[in-house]
């Protein structure tokens, strides 16, 4: 029988098997699992290499293996949270043989990236689903300005023998990149037309009680007149 494994020279001239396609044909799958990952890595022979951040996301993968036993590389993102990468990772190496192949792992809840426009450079952010705002059409100078802002309600007020005015808006925000930590996080913006106000998930809910209060005083007053 013909023997397929790989194999090198001793300095002596003596056959030796390649090493990491030995090791690999005497692992478990809990081996896999359990082994160090840095020696589990060592020992197939495979390498991390990082990728920038949506390389990979906009494809909907979260790690991509490519190569065999013995000569193979493993891309992540940069940005991809330790706590993840682990499992990414030994994922990966459960499916690796000593045939060359290339696969991929899903991320399980990929990132909405969406492009923005910065100076003259076109970047991917992290956007929130419920972002509306075209980060390429409203390029900014700097990261730091660019903001996500969701579609906005508007409060209209009727005026007598006049076309209604807006009065009020309020829609969803928030600065990721600003240097304004309170403001990085998401949170509703109210707008009068000369201010605006922020306000926490908390405020918000607090606001929308204190309006159906105030509407139901409105609505009394106008009931009290009604002919
Ligand atoms: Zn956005």
């Amino acid at each position: 029988m013909q023997n397929t494994v790989p194999a090198s020279f001793k300095p002596s001239g003596a056959l030796i098997p390649e090493q990491p396609t030995e090791a690999w044909r005497s692992m478990t799958t809990g081996d896999v699992s359990t082994t160090p990952i840095n020696e589990l890595l060592n020992t197939l022979g495979v390498r991390i290499v990082e990728v920038e951040p949506g390389d990979l996301a906009t494809d909907g993968i979260a790690g991509y293996f490519s190569g065999r036993v013995g000569d193979g590389e493993i891309q992540i993102e940069r940005t991809l949270p330790q706590a993840d990468r682990e499992s990414v990772v030994r994922e990966l190496l459960a499916r690796i043989t000593p045939t060359d192949q290339q696969y991929s792992k899903k991320a399980t809840t990929p990132a909405r990236l969406r492009p923005a426009k910065v100076r003259e450079g076109r970047i991917y952010i992290e956007c929130p689903a419920w972002c509306t705002k075209d980060h390429v059409y409203d390029g900014e100078t700097a990261l730091i300005d660019v903001y996500h802002s969701g579609d906005p309600v508007d409060l209209m007020v009727p005026h007598l023998g006049e076309d209604a005015q807006p009065l009020v808006h309020v829609r969803l925000n928030a600065d990721t990149f600003a240097t304004d930590v309170p403001l990085q996080a998401p949170m509703l913006v109210v707008d009068d037309e000369t201010d605006t106000f922020h306000m926490s998930p908390e405020q918000g809910l607090k606001f929308a009680d204190d309006l159906i209060a105030f509407a139901e005083q409105v609505r009394a007053m106008a009931t009290r007149i009604a002919r």
